[in-house]
């Protein structure tokens, strides 16, 4: 049971990390909470802060949203210099707290505190050898082991080294914040999977998944952290070494589809201007003659602007979101999934009837969604609708950190386009290639991942059979 629960932690995590570095001023806390409020859209399950105060950390931790989970007098109660924070998303409807980061576990030399996102294919091999060996583990979930061969490997050694050891042997994406001793660590998997990077502020430094949380701390972004990099922040300088060479980078395409807040730039690309361009593309690989460009909001919007500016078809506002209501993709059950979009969405009837709707949307995973919407815009009186996504369509299981579900489940797996077309109810439907989307990112399609469109993943992964397990449980 509970190696079930590791492997559906291994294939559903998508989270947020930040370290402050900052001695000398006395709101570390705060100031990885205001980080962690821009992280939000990475992760709304559970929250969580660690503050090292030489050596002894204090942590606080709970499922829920950032602002849900803290309060003045917790943030208070967190002092220290450096501090690692969190925020995790998970479908596995395992919203257990005691799954919640950063990790913080005590070794010989003191305190650790640890945040990962990402996922780590082989966790389960290494927990298996680690148990044997007498190891014991507190959660279900894949950074531990992280934590437990840091932890090991710093008795004997210096927490690079440490560090360094401990990526030789796990496999996955990793963008880890850590604290130990007096050190603020970012440490980036060899592929460079998941977005991290470096800011300066006056009188501290911050590691962040992306770029958006510098704007909230007032720091300037210095730069990303690279592929197989180790950044160490001690004394108040950055020191770097490599921790182990990648093959090749391998970076996440669905960080700039999906994923990241708009106003990030992570390895040096610009999300807004990646969208945008993705719009534009679409718009040259299927034309439609319409009269309005619609989004899907928030999802959809900047590709649908890129959209509107190429085919030069007006955009305008069809459907308005209710802010205050979460992702729906968090609703466990097919039937509450489809409630919430009606919750979540409200047609503007007044600006759609009778005429012919572009409905942009970033992606389709189950269908649910687009088939949803389509019907609430016909209902509404729109003439025609036909869809636009500015992604290809997802065929295959992401094993690195992005949610999806198991290939039985995502529509572009078991159907062609013109089948959804028709599940959908769309008068057309066009996806972004996945050379269209590559060329959106402006980045060589061989430094990125687009294994969830593709199929060609960066490296060997575990077999498909091990989903089916949880989808039937
Ligand atoms: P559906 O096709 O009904 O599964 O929903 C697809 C919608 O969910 C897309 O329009 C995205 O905005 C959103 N989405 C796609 N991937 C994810 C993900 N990994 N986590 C949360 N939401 C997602």
């Amino acid at each position: 049971m509970i190696e079930n629960m590791m492997e559906l932690d291994k294939l559903k995590e998508e989270c947020g990390v930040i370290g402050i570095y900052a001695p000398g001023l006395k709101n570390i806390s705060q100031l990885a909470y205001f980080g962690l409020h821009a992280l939000q859209h990475r992760g709304q399950e559970s929250a969580g802060i660690a503050a090292n105060d030489g050596g002894r950390i204090q942590y606080y931790k709970e499922a829920g949203l950032v602002q849900e989970v803290f309060t003045d007098e917790i943030i208070r109660r967190l002092q220290g210099d450096i501090a690692i924070g969190h925020v995790r998303y998970s479908t596995t409807g395992d919203a257990c707290v005691v799954n919640a980061q950063p990790l913080v576990v005590q070794h010989k030399g003191g305190g650790i505190a640890l945040a990962h996102n990402g996922n780590l294919i082989n966790a389960p091999e290494i927990r298996e050898q680690l148990q044997d060996q007498g190891a014991i583990f507190q959660t279900s979930i894949d950074s531990e082991v992280i934590a437990n061969l840091v932890a090991r490997y710093s008795t004997t050694l210096s927490a690079e080294e440490a560090i360094r050891k401990t990526m030789e042997q796990i496999q996955g994406s990793y963008a880890v914040a850590l604290t130990l001793g007096q050190k603020l660590i970012g440490v980036r998997d060899p592929y460079g999977l998941k977005p991290l990077c470096i800011g300066k502020f006056e009188g501290g430094y911050v590691i962040s998944s992306e770029s958006c949380a510098f704007h909230v701390l007032d720091a300037e972004f210095v730069r990303d952290v690279a592929p197989g990099e180790i950044v160490v922040i001690e004394d108040n300088e950055i020191h770097s070494m490599m921790g182990i060479k990648g093959e090749k980078k391998a970076f996440c395409s669905f960080e700039f589809v999906y994923f990241a807040r708009p106003d990030s730039v992570l390895d040096g690309q610009s999300v807004y201007i990646s969208r945008k361009n993705a719009g534009k593309i679409l718009a040259q690989e299927h034309p439609v003659e319409a009269d309005m460009v619609i989004a899907v909001p928030d999802s959809g919007t900047v590709a649908a602007i890129g959209y509107s500016e190429e085919s030069k078809i007006p955009f305008g506002e069809g459907l308005i979101k209710n802010r205050y209501v979460g992702r729906t993709f968090i609703q466990p059950t097919q039937k509450m999934r489809e409630l919430s979009v009606r919750l979540k969405l409200n047609v503007l009837k007044e600006n759609i009837k009778g005429k012919r709707l572009v409905l942009v949307d970033d992606s389709i995973v189950r269908g649910t969604t687009s088939r949803k919407i389509v019907d609430l815009l016909k209902s509404a009186g729109a003439k025609e609708v036909h869809v636009r996504i500015s992604s290809p369509p997802v065929k295959y299981s992401c094993y690195f950190g992005i949610d999806t579900p198991a290939r039985k489940n995502l529509v572009g797996a078991t159907r062609s386009v013109e089948e959804i077309r028709k599940m959908i109810d769309a008068d057309s439907l066009g996806y972004l290639s996945i050379e269209g989307l590559f060329r959106s990112i402006q980045m060589p399609g061989d430094i990125l991942c687009g294994a969830c469109f593709s199929g060609n993943y960066p490296m060997e992964v575990p077999r498909e059979s091990s989903q089916y397990v949880f989808e039937k449980r």
